[in-house]
């Protein structure tokens, strides 16, 4: 198993509790260590992603603890420890299967920090991931941080943007960029937005954090101007629970204007699906905005349900179709049917037609032959911070590319 959650360790001995500890911190892992079972199973949260266990303790047994965890119907990969033996030690992993437990290790006392090391390079993976790991290998949403952390970045002002292109597929020209937030964690690096987003919808943060996405988005924005002087498109994501508010668009409209920005620039995305749930109440906001010439984009398209009838009444001025129908195209007709009735309709319906999730030459060649009007993903590039994507566009721009 390997997860970006916590280890927890069970041992005895004060000393190798410590040892563990620090080898783990040392390579950018979490550890809590215990020496005792209730305080062990206290700390035994979803977050946790590696249990070790020493069989033998004088409290408790390593052997009892296995079928506490049993009864628990822990899911976490266990590492083996113990002082005394081989034998021991298989008759353990033989009960904790039993118990349907996973092991994933050994460890027999005294040992190296080699073989720890091993055990966590095999089991683990830091937190502090890579900036461009793909999408399809992160580990799933999870409470890997505290609320009150959460709620100490955003005073602390700890979250980056990183920002991915847009490219008009009929002429390969960079059109646009997508603002995509990343919290810049002091300690486990760069923490990607599908781990903390929803939480702070839930602890009523999400607006705080939109208006400072689209505080950065326009400072940086004039960093990615052409020679000419022509400024990209800046497309932000704009969580439902902002446009309650009735004074969103015209605070959103002066913020816009601080910075000299034509407001036709900006694009805010908001998802299908929330934009269904909450029609009624975002009509008017959304219909206020376009007054104000922000243009709208419907974010994640085809994931929300019978939204074709309800286009027609939505003042968007772009539908982003979702990247698993254009990942999916290959290998399924009805991806296929979906990007090609999206540009249709879009297209019907006078908005721009955006295909996001593009990964291979095949998908943009679908995308150009049915008339799709803008392209973003990977093929192109990743999401890169401001000062890569600097570099990238003077690259781009210099003609130093071969795609689209
Ligand atoms: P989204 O708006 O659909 O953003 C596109 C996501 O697809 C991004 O993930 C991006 O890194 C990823 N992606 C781009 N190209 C490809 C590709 O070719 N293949 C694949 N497999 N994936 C690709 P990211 O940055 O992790 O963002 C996840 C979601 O978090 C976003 O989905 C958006 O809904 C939300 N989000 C991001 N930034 C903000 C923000 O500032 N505010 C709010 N409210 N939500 C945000
Ligand atoms: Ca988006
Ligand atoms: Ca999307």
């Amino acid at each position: 198993m390997t997860a970006a959650g916590e280890i927890l360790v069970i041992d005895d001995d004060t000393d190798i509790c410590e040892f563990i500890s620090a080898t783990a911190e040392a390579r950018g892992l979490r550890c809590t260590a215990t020496t005792e079972a209730p305080a062990f199973f206290e700390a035994l949260t979803p977050d946790t992603s590696l249990i070790m266990l020493d069989l033998m303790m004088p409290q408790m047994d390593g052997i009892e603890l296995l079928r506490k965890l049993g009864q628990q119907q822990c899911k976490v990969g266990i590492v083996l420890i113990s002082g005394i033996g081989k034998r021991i030690m298989e008759t353990a992993q033989e009960l904790a299967q039993a118990h349907g437990l996973s092991t994933v290790g050994q460890l027999q006392k005294p040992f190296r920090i080699a073989e720890l090391e091993e055990v966590f390079d095999r089991n683990t993976q830091p937190v502090a991931a890579p900036a461009h790991r793909p999408q399809a290998s992160r580990p799933q949403a999870r409470p890997i941080v505290e609320d009150g952390e959460l709620r100490a970045a955003i005073e602390r002002d700890q979250f980056v943007l990183y920002y991915q292109p847009q490219i008009d597929i009929a002429t390969g020209s960079v059109v646009g960029v997508e603002a995509l937030v990343r919290w810049q964690h002091p300690e486990r690096g760069l923490i990607f937005p599908d781990d903390f987003i929803g939480r702070l919808e839930g602890l009523g943060l999400i607006d705080r954090l939109g208006w400072i996405v689209a505080n950065r988005g326009l400072v940086e924005i004039g960093r990615f101007a052409d020679r000419s002087g022509i400024l990209p498109m800046l497309s932000i994501n704009v969580s439902v629970a902002s446009l309650d508010d009735l004074t969103f668009p015209d605070t959103m409209a002066a913020l816009i204007a601080s910075h000299g920005i034509p407001p036709e620039k900006v694009v805010l995305e908001i998802t299908e699906s929330c934009l269904i749930q909450n029609l009624k109440r975002t009509l008017d906001v959304l219909t206020r905005l376009r007054m104000k010439r922000v243009q709208l984009s419907i974010d994640d398209f085809g994931t929300g349900y019978s939204m074709m009838q309800q286009l027609r009444n939505i003042p968007a001025t772009e539908l982003k179709i979702d990247r698993s129908f254009v990942i999916d195209m290959h290998n399924s007709d009805s991806s296929r049917v979906m990007v090609q009735k999206t540009i249709e309709i879009g297209h019907e319906l006078g908005m721009k037609v955006v295909a996001e999730g593009v990964e291979t030459m095949e998908q943009l060649d679908f995308l150009r032959s049915n008339g799709c009007d803008i392209g973003q993903g990977y093929l192109f590039s990743r999401p890169l911070p401001a000062t890569e994507l600097v570099h990238w566009l003077e690259k781009r721009r210099s003609g130093h590319h071969v795609i689209a």
